[in-house]
């Protein structure tokens, strides 16, 4: 098993390059769409360079990554700069995942004025997102919602290595999470405590749902330390989600494909086995959850996870990590880190492998943004890069360790 590890890691490095070089060629920096944020638009690809320019293996390179990474960031940011005071508000979709990436990329460039910049606004634009419905769609999920703000906090934290967004601003937006939940699940009827919409569905999966919102109120330092009955709450809902895994492992997408006893109602052909929809995405919220807590169910919950997506995650659907091979493939990644043991590595390993294959690659459906960094080839870049260190590999923005 270790052989066969080591020939992928070996194959990866020679596709890294190769994907990377790819970006650029098809997609460079002038003509990448500014639309889109750091989910598919040119900030997403910027992420991508950014985190490139830090790895071991692409070291001689480092220079030149953050030099991309500032290109492909260069019209997102000028598109910002344009929106002035009203800069809008949004993590994966909106002015906050460029305004987070702007920050971190001009640390590493020892730029710390600009970099106090772009904190400050992502601070002041944050504001907005303080009031319960500040969105008609939806205010709390991960896209555009206070989750996506969390994250990005978080992911500022921890890369700037220093307290940039206070503790105190992440806590009241946390607790302005919870009692939007409250309201939501009283008003409704919902059995979980907490439940959100985002227009009209009450989403379960990473992308617009419950698991990702959960997951950051579990991470945010000291939060559900400082404020017992919101920890009890907390863990109320991710048992509620647990109750709702199926025994193939999976979880349904939304309330509104559950029957009265929780069981799903979607037919096994049309099953959701991807990050934003189903379990390869809800394993984030039951890693942090069992790194919380030490309940021995949800690491049980997260190996079913590993053998479901061993099972059925090699999709057609593209290389992406929101909907995609590679995002599937975090998913051992993430159990390789929680449990040591290196079946899970073998099996990230095989699905970088299955991606270099000529029947995926004649096969697989090209994604609307092909070279972005949720549907495209910069989340494989992400992907594999881990792979080859699997030591320190995480989903984009959703690190638990
Ligand atoms: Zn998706």
């Amino acid at each position: 098993m270790r052989r066969n590890i080591y020939d992928s890691q070996c194959a990866a490095k020679i596709n890294l390059r190769k994907i990377l070089q790819r970006i650029v060629d098809k997609e460079p920096p002038e003509r990448a769409e500014t639309d889109g944020g750091l989910y598919v638009g040119a900030s997403g690809i910027s992420y991508a360079f950014l985190r490139l320019a830090e790895h071991n293996l692409l070291k001689a390179e480092t220079d030149k990554h953050l030099s991309l990474a500032e290109h492909y960031l260069r019209s997102s940011l000028a598109m910002v700069q344009r929106h002035g005071t009203r800069s809008g508000t949004g993590f994966l979709l909106g002015d906050w995942g460029i305004l987070a990436v702007g920050a971190v990329l001009a640390t590493v460039q020892g730029d710390e004025k600009t970099a106090s910049e772009f904190v400050k606004r992502y601070i002041a634009t944050g504001v907005r997102c303080k009031e319960v419905n500040f969105l008609k769609c939806g205010s709390d999920e991960f896209f555009v919602g206070r989750a996506g703000y969390l994250y990005g906090a978080l992911w500022l934290n921890h890369t700037m290595k220093k307290v940039v967004v206070p503790l105190d601003t992440m806590h009241e937006i946390a607790r302005t999470i919870v009692v939007s939940g409250q309201m939501y699940a009283r008003v409704h009827n919902s059995p979980c405590p907490l439940m959100y919409a985002y227009y009209g569905t009450e989403y379960l999966g990473a992308a617009h749902g419950l698991c990702a919102i959960l997951q950051v109120l579990i991470q945010v330092p000291s939060f559900l330390d400082n404020n017992a009955d919101i920890n009890s709450t907390v863990r109320t809902c991710v048992d509620y989600l647990l109750s709702l895994q199926m025994t193939s492992g999976n979880f349904p997408c939304a309330m509104d494909e559950i029957d009265c006893s929780g069981r799903s109602l979607r037919d096994n052909d049309n099953e959701l086995v991807h990050w934003c929809h189903g379990a390869p995405g809800v394993i984030y919220m039951m890693a942090a959850a069992y790194l919380r807590w030490k309940d021995q169910r949800y690491l049980n919950s997260c190996i079913l996870t590993g053998d479901l997506v061993w099972r059925k995650g090699l999709l057609r659907k593209g290389p992406g990590i929101c909907h995609g091979v590679a995002g599937n493939g975090y998913v051992f990644l993430l159990l390789f880190r929680l449990t040591g043991d290196e079946l899970h590595l073998y099996r990230a390993a095989k699905f970088a492998d299955f991606m270099n294959s000529p029947q995926f690659q004649s096969d697989a459906r090209i994604p609307d943004s092909p070279y972005s960094l949720y549907e495209g080839i910069a989340g494989t870049a992400c992907f594999l890069a881990d792979l080859i260190e699997p030591d320190k590999a995480y989903f984009p923005f959703q690190d638990v360790f």
